[in-house]
């Protein structure tokens, strides 16, 4: 497991873990929880989360897709955040499903 991505929140990380793994790169995200209990430690550096891969070697192919989602957010059409049916997270309109809960957007 190596540490690949430092994310500014848990919504971020999330949506990067899941993007990676989509994608054939096994990944998670750790820590990062401590902003809810204590709102001053937010942007703390090692307290942010952290995107990792669960397999080392996988780490430069990892790099490579961060990238590109990066690239995707940027171009992404503009369009209104959409809430999902199931957990309630918004999220935002280039997702076509839920990175907390996986549920598909609704058509
Ligand atoms: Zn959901």
């Amino acid at each position: 497991m190596k540490a690949i991505f430092e994310a500014l929140n848990l919504r971020e990380g999330g949506m990067i873990a899941t993007y990676l793994t989509d994608h054939g790169v096994p990944a998670e995200v750790r820590g990062g929880n401590h902003h809810a209990v204590r709102g001053e430690l937010y942007n703390i550096r090692g307290l942010l989360p952290q995107v990792f891969v669960l397999e080392d070697e996988d780490a430069a192919a990892a790099e490579e897709l961060i990238k590109a989602y990066f690239e995707l957010i940027k171009n992404a059409p503009a369009g209104d955040p959409w809430i999902c049916p199931s957990c309630g997270e918004v999220l935002e309109p280039q997702f076509v499903s839920c990175w907390k809960c996986q549920a598909e957007r609704p058509a």
